[in-house]
């Protein structure tokens, strides 16, 4: 066991693996030394970096206060103070066991933004007060073809996520509703100055798994597509495909969204009860993406494409149903496809694509102490259209 940080994982004279040099603690006590939150530099040494955030201990419990430790930084780590964490569907359909079993107790939030509090002895990439992001993956193994491809969501080995999964020396990982979070540098997001830091946070989930299926589909200026699902995800697609020329036309069960998704900068929006909508519009979209977060009949949009279209949906991890007509693939000679977040030169190009260009997601922010009922909201469609969460209130 590492007499340093008391991680069963590393080995005592294994130093420069675990990035325990002795230049690395010295670089990181000073830096950690002027960070006022912190206690002693000796205590959070020894036990860990202390934090407090926001819990669930149990399946469908609420979210509660809870304190826990970061790990103290590696060479390679920096120390972000969270100014704000959106809230992803993701992190409603882990809480209630969708998705797998927990980690208890265990911290929602991959859509993290705040200031480096703290670097590693080998960062180069980030100095203290710099704006830094951390999405939905904190590592992967670096060596697999996809890893080298910047395609870590795909890793060989199974990517790290930010909460509710196993890093690489055994520990659960905690997620961004807290005060601090320790991430690797090469895993964190340059942020710009000049960013809305609040409308921006989204951006780290719903803007990058919108991102990069269009980059991936290459979805270009003239075409005609289609986003199915406008919560959070969707109505950054919209400004996304929007800006990229596409002309989009939002479908929508929700009749008060119609006025927004012009605003977003839809041509178009339909309801998915316009029976007549569906029957004009067969055969004519080029491209079709869906955030819809839970399976639903994906047959009368597989009918809009047109002959070689593709459909994606970046949402649902369960069977669709009532299922796939397959007719409705092959009379069209059509594509049915899926695609999961993206990679992390690709979130850091779309985080600076977003800045550059202003957009940003609507956002509604709200104090943490929200967070239970900001979750219901979401659930029932109730929320315009990310919630992020101020952590300056978890410290007051
Ligand atoms: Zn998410
Ligand atoms: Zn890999």
């Amino acid at each position: 066991m590492c007499t340093r940080c008391d991680n069963p994982a590393h080995l005592p004279t294994d130093e420069s693996a675990t990035g325990h040099t002795r230049r690395a603690v010295v670089a990181g006590s000073a830096a950690l030394a002027s960070t006022a939150l912190l206690p002693s530099t000796a205590s959070a040494q020894a036990n860990g970096i202390p934090a407090v955030g926001y819990a669930v201990d149990a399946l469908n419990a609420p979210l509660k206060p809870f304190s826990f430790t970061r790990r103290n930084l590696r060479a390679d780590d920096i120390l972000i103070d969270i100014q704000f964490a959106g809230i992803c569907h993701s992190d409603i359909h882990t809480v209630n066991g969708d998705w797998g079993a927990l980690a208890y107790k265990m911290v929602p939030g991959h859509e993290i933004l705040g200031r480096v509090a703290a670097v590693g002895s080998s960062v180069s990439r980030f100095k203290v007060g710099d704006y830094a992001g951390v999405g939905c993956l904190v590592d992967s193994c670096g060596r697999c073809e996809y890893c080298r491809k910047g395609m870590e969501p795909y890793c060989e080995q199974g990517a790290t996520f930010t909460y509710n999964s196993k890093d690489r020396y055994g520990a659960n990982t905690q997620g961004g509703y807290a005060n601090r979070i320790v991430v690797k540098d090469s895993f964190a997001i340059r942020i710009s100055e000049r960013a809305n830091m609040a409308a921006t946070t989204p951006l780290l989930c719903a803007g990058i798994t919108t991102f990069s299926p269009m980059e991936h589909w290459k979805v270009e200026k003239g075409q005609k597509v289609g986003l199915v699902g406008m919560g959070g995800l969707g109505h950054v697609a919209v400004k996304l495909f929007k800006d990229r020329g596409a002309d989009v036309t939002v479908f929508t069960t929700s009749p008060g969204k119609v006025a927004d998704a012009r605003r977003f900068g839809a041509s178009e929006a339909v309801l998915w009860s316009d029976k007549a909508a569906f029957g004009r519009m067969k055969r004519q979209f080029d491209y079709i993406l869906s955030t819809v977060p839970q399976p639903f009949d994906v047959n009368p949009f597989l009918e809009l494409l047109t002959i070689d279209g593709t459909m994606t949906t970046v949402g649902v991890f369960a069977p669709l149903t009532p299922g796939v007509n397959g007719a409705n693939l092959v009379q069209g000679r059509r594509a049915l496809t899926g695609s999961w977040i993206g990679g992390i030169a690709e979130t850091q190009a779309v985080i600076d694509h977003c800045v550059e260009r202003g957009i940003t997601a609507d956002v509604e922010i709200i104090p943490i102490t929200r967070v239970n009922e900001a979750y219901k909201r979401v659930v029932s469609k109730d929320v315009r259209y990310r919630y992020v969460i101020d952590m300056s209130t978890l410290r007051a």
